[in-house]
């Protein structure tokens, strides 16, 4: 039985991670500070004895004898990373420091959840690993940006300084239950708004692309990163490389719900990505084949049914739009 960390344990893909390591028979510790997290994510993990909770922040050290490390602590959709941009920062950098220095002393195997966002607003479509990106460093999105690519640094100088049995998944956007209900993101946006009737807020005109995939072919992949042998560091894009609009998911969430909401268009956030599309031969290559199983038709229904029972509870939730 291995005993394995897990910063933001209590947030969206760490609380299917946190399930996931535990149905593999291992001793998991979730750590969160629940600043976009909730316990209710973790609820029914909580009886489990081999799952151990700690509040905590990843800006300050921490200690815990552990074989590994995922580091998830990281708001993720705009609107939270751009609520309080040095915090975020901080969480980023400090919380590789602190991780990193964590897993050095007690020589654990540590995997970084990155992201796509380090490509910024791509001019390589789709993106490959060896593409360096084109991020603006002085923006709105720049906290969480140019945060995650130091992490990515960081993870990589403590592999080449220190030997540290590092890893770096970049992460593309990703769906499903437990995501924040308010936490801006289009996914979540459009279905409690199609379930509640209400128009989906189309920002621009619709037409900028983004890659969705569903939550349980990412926490596999992250378990098949960890997994690999030493040296093989990544990064290594997981997502799924079906692109869509904006306008066509729009669609896809109203056709599903049966929903009478029709489309209301916004401003487009400055510096919002015009496409996005991961390139996955290296996942394939590396991971044993990893590749998507859950086409977006099938994970929407699973999250729509999720979201369904989240408004019979709070059927007057606010959302950010
Ligand atoms: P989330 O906001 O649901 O989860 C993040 C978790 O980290 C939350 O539980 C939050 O409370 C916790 N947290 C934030 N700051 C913290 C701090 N300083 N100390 C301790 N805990 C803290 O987001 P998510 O979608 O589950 O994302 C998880 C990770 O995956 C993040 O690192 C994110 O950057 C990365 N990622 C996610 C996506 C996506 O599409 N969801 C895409 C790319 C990368
Ligand atoms: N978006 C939208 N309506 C919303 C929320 C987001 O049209 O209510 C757009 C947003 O401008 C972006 C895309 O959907 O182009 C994905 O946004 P999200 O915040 O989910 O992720 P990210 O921009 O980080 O990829």
């Amino acid at each position: 039985m291995k005993r394995i960390l897990v910063t933001g344990g209590a947030g969206f893909i760490g609380s299917h991670l946190c399930e996931k390591l535990l149905n593999e028979g291992n001793e998991v510790i979730c750590l969160d500070n629940y600043f976009t997290g909730s316990k209710q994510n973790i609820v029914d993990l909580m009886h489990h004895p081999y799952f151990e909770i700690v509040r905590h922040d990843v800006t300050e050290p921490f200690m815990a004898e552990v074989d590994e490390i995922y580091n998830l602590a990281c708001p993720a959709s705009p609107v939270h990373y751009q609520y309080n941009p040095i915090k975020t920062m901080k969480t980023s950098v400090m919380g590789a420091i602190n991780t990193l220095g964590l897993a050095k002393r007690v020589r654990a195997k540590i995997l970084q959840a990155s992201t796509s966002e380090v490509y910024g607003d791509p001019e390589v479509h789709p993106q490959p690993e060896e593409y360096w990106g084109n991020v603006n460093t002085i923006g709105p999105r720049s906290c969480y940006d140019e945060g995650k690519r130091c992490a990515e640094t960081l993870f990589m100088d403590y592999f080449n300084q220190h030997n540290i049995d590092i890893k770096i998944v970049r992460i593309f956007n990703t769906y499903g239950p437990n995501m924040n209900p308010s936490d801006g993101r289009v996914v979540s946006n459009f279905i409690v708004q199609a379930l509640k009737g209400e128009n989906l807020t189309i920002f621009g005109d619709g037409s900028q692309t983004r890659s969705f995939q569903y939550v349980d072919d990412l926490v596999e992949g992250m378990v098949r990163m960890m997994n690999t042998q030493r040296g093989f560091t990544g990064p290594v894009n997981i997502g799924n490389p079906y692109e869509f609009t904006m306008l066509e998911l729009a669609e896809a969430i109203i056709e599903i719900t049966g929903s009478s909401s029709k489309l209301s268009f916004r401003a487009l956030p400055k510096d919002d990505p015009k496409q996005r599309k991961p390139n996955i031969s290296l996942a394939n290559k590396n991971l044993n084949g990893w590749e998507p199983k859950i086409q977006l038709k099938e994970g929407l229904i699973k999250t729509i049914t999720y979201f369904e029972q989240v408004l019979n509870h709070q059927p007057n939730l606010n959302m950010i739009q």
